[in-house]
């Protein structure tokens, strides 16, 4: 049968008690202290893990501490220090211009729009997303491939295309829930609700989720 809107609002309102329950201390595993610092290694984290982005941003931080040295930098030199992660090219060539652009056009400070973030070179929505989260406490929920994968498991969405995953999250996860809900999630993720082999017969959340239900 059909869930109904208010069964699944219901049942998401179980998910996220359990998920609290389970995850009180879930964060964003990336390290910072500002909007600047969070902006630059979120767009490192790209096909990289966080631990990896982790070793390299120490010393890339010390190098260039504000938007206004990184906006000066050379590309080598910012290459040189993030070698170590993946797509390092096209990062250090974003890192760079995003930074400028921020210089020039938003008086040095990172903006705090989705619209305006979305505008800086190398930043989807994603991106966006954490930074508006995690660096100033706004509503949002980040999408990438491992939280619509739960989240068409869990069937809260149909959708692959991840802006329509996220509109559909927006509506359904109340707004002072998401950030926490999206490391929940991504933990959930990494530990229980795995890519290749999910372990729904230990998991938590199995009453609430049709996936172990209908054996799909
Ligand atoms: S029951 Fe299975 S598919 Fe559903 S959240 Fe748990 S591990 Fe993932």
């Amino acid at each position: 049968m059909r869930e109904s809107k208010q069964q699944k609002v219901d049942r998401l309102h179980r998910i996220l008690s359990l998920l609290d329950k389970h995850y009180p201390d879930a964060k964003c595993s990336l390290k910072f202290n500002n909007p600047y610092q969070l902006l630059i290694a979120t767009r490192l984290s790209a096909q990289t893990t966080d631990n990896r982005v982790n070793i390299v941003t120490p010393a890339l931080f010390a190098r260039y501490p504000t938007v206004y040295d990184m906006a000066e930098a050379r590309l080598e030199e910012v290459e040189e220090y993030i070698k170590t992660v993946g797509i390092y090219k096209n990062k250090a060539k974003d890192l760079i211009a995003m930074s400028r652009m921020i210089k020039e056009e938003y008086g040095g400070e990172v903006p705090d729009t989705m619209e305006e973030l979305t505008k800086l070179p190398g930043v989807g929505r994603k991106t966006a997303s954490v930074v508006l989260g995690n660096a100033f406490g706004k509503p949002a929920i980040a999408v990438d491939t491992h939280f619509g994968r739960i989240m068409r498991r869990m069937g809260f969405t149909r959708h692959k295309d991840p802006e329509k995953v996220e509109k559909e999250m927006l509506a359904l996860v109340p707004p002072e829930k998401q950030v926490d809900f999206c490391h929940q999630i991504i933990n959930h993720g990494r530990t229980v609700c795995k890519s290749a082999k999910p372990d729904c017969l230990h998991c938590f959340l199995s009453e609430d989720c049709p996936k172990l239900i209908s054996g799909k």
